[in-house]
C-alpha cells in the first residue's frame, strides 16, 4: 500500500518539501515538520497509505496512537510547550497522519487553531539536526 506521489511513502523529495524523518515508530514515522513557527512540530504518519482512522484494525489504531503518545511526551519533555494541539486532516493528501503542533502561552496562534503552514519559520540544517537531536534523546 504505497503511492509513489507521496512524501510519507516514497520519502525523498517529495517529503522534504516539508519535513525531515526523524525515526521510525511500532507502526509510523515520525517527522519534524520544517515550519517551525510552534517550535518542535512535528507528524507521526502511518507506515501504510490509508486515508481513513477507520480503514485500520482496532489494533493498529492502539499502535498508531500509542506511537502519537510517545511523540508527544518527547516534544513535552524536550521543548516543555504548555500544550500539545493534535490535527488530522489529509483532504489531498490521502495517507493517515496526525500533526503534533507544541503550543506557547502568549506565543504565537495560543488559544486558537494552528495553520496548516504558515510558511514562517524555517531554521538551518544545523537547527534541524540538533531538534532532532533533542526529540530523539526523549523517546
Ligand atoms: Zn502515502
Amino acid at each position: 500500500m504505497k503511492d509513489n506521489n507521496c512524501g510519507y511513502c516514497v520519502g525523498g523529495e517529495p517529503l522534504a518539501k516539508f519535513g525531515i524523518k526523524i525515526c521510525d515508530l511500532t507502526v509510523s514515522q515520525l517527522i519534524l515538520f520544517k515550519e517551525q513557527s510552534h517550535k518542535g512540530r512535528c507528524i507521526v504518519a502511518y507506515k501504510d497509505h490509508v486515508s481513513e482512522i477507520v480503514d485500520i484494525s482496532d489494533e493498529e489504531r492502539n499502535a498508531f496512537f500509542a506511537d502519537v503518545n510517545r511523540a508527544a511526551k518527547a516534544i513535552h519533555k524536550a521543548f516543555n510547550p504548555d500544550k500539545v494541539n493534535y490535527g488530522a486532516y489529509g483532504d489531498t493528501g490521502c495517507h493517515l497522519h496526525m500533526h503534533l503542533c507544541p503550543k506557547y502561552k502568549d506565543e504565537f496562534e495560543w488559544g486558537g487553531v494552528f495553520e496548516m503552514n504558515p510558511q514562517k519559520v524555517f531554521l538551518t540544517d544545523e537547527e534541524y539536526a540538533e531538534m532532532i537531536e533533542k526529540i530523539k534523546a526523549n523517546l
